[in-house]
């Protein structure tokens, strides 16, 4: 099921907001400005339905949003070092948007431009297929993008994001999806009270301007091994330099190639969410510097109130030959895929 209102009009284009609903009451909102993900409504063990992820006070603050609140990101996602790669002999300079460094794709990157969409019934659930062409030299990046976001919502409570990509000249393509998860409903605890596992052995380290070394060290005894469920707050303040450094978590980890590489949970709501990609990698990002982001419930957002896990190609890896690339070549698809699970669980 699904409905659309408009919202307003930007340059005479109509920005829409999507609401597409399940038949367990999950639904899903979202608008074809940045293809952002608005409100996740999921119920908990009581059957009561609220908000997992944050959400601005007003659809206006969309067009702006510094946090990346549910964002797609793209061309790239994550920093690239000194805002400049280069590729097949050329250097690409672009702009700087994050201090010494272009992050997220640049100030006008895919989060701030109007996508069209088209929504689809299907047996299963229902589609939003979002699309966007990015034109060469946007940005600063080579190449026709052409790149699709689909969003399906499952009867089976999984919402699927594909992402598809082609372009007309080599580039570099690393999508990915900003929104910030709160099990807790409405965001009425922090994160830090609810539990994180993550399947993986390395993190890459970071070097002082948030760029990865191309060191993976291994997650072992340091407070960045989640391999186990554990509460978030167990070791976010831990005086581990590079955790310090981001002030919470901020970091890429390289992902088993298992079963449920991602598993949050709240005890006191049950609400659970499970997440597997055919990414390499995810960067967790535990809203270490909110920007005093007015949320839908009347408060202002606060330090961890939100979680980001942005299934991607390791950031930076144009720059440096240990980590994947994200270079998309003329004539290739760009296909990767990221689900989400939700259910209610008595614990683990
Ligand atoms: C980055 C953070 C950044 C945040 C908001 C995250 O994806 O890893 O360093 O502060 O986005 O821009």
């Amino acid at each position: 099921m699904y409905c659309v209102d408009t919202v307003c009009y930007i340059d005479g284009r109509s920005i829409d907001l999507i609401t597409i609903e399940n038949k367990n009451n999950i639904m899903v909102k979202m608008i074809n400005y940045g293809g952002t993900i608005i409100e996740i409504l999921v119920p908990d063990r009581e059957g009561n339905v609220e908000n997992i992820v944050l959400t601005y006070r007003n659809i206006e603050d969309y067009i702006e949003n510094p946090a990346y609140f549910g964002a797609t990101i793209g061309r790239t996602s994550g920093r690239i070092a000194d805002g400049r790669f280069t590729l097949d002999d050329r250097v690409y300079e672009l702009n700087k948007n994050y201090g010494v460094n272009q992050g997220h794709g640049g100030s006008t990157g895919f989060s701030f431009r109007i996508w069209d969409y088209k929504i689809k019934e299907i047996d299963q659930g229902t589609t939003v297929e979002f699309s966007y062409l990015s034109k060469d030299m946007e940005e600063n990046y080579p190449g026709n993008l052409q790149v699709k976001v689909k969003y399906t919502l499952k009867n089976s409570n999984e919402l699927v994001i594909e992402y598809e990509g082609e372009t007309d000249k080599n580039t570099i393509c690393n999508l990915t999806n900003h929104s910030y998860f709160n099990l807790s409903g409405d965001y009425k605890r922090k994160i830090t009270e609810q539990f994180l596992q993550v399947s993986s052995h390395s993190f890459l380290e970071l070097n002082s301007n948030q760029i990865p070394t191309g060191e993976f060290i291994d997650v072992k005894e340091t407070p960045m091994d989640f391999n186990s469920l554990k509460l978030i707050e167990r070791d976010i303040k831990n005086n581990y330099d590079q955790l310090t450094m981001t002030n919470g978590y901020d970091h890429t980890w390289i992902l088993d190639k298992s079963e449920n590489q991602i598993i949050m949970y709240d005890e006191i709501s049950g609400r659970k969410m499970i997440i597997n990609t055919t990414y390499p990698s995810v960067v967790i990002y535990s809203y270490n510097f909110p920007k005093n982001e007015k949320l839908k419930t009347g408060k202002t957002g606060s330090k961890h109130d939100g979680i980001c896990f942005e299934t991607q190609y390791e950031p930076n890896g144009i720059n440096n030959d240990r980590l994947n690339s994200a270079r998309l070549n003329s004539g290739e698809k760009y296909y990767e895929k990221t689900e989400l699970k939700f259910s209610v669980g008595e614990g683990f």
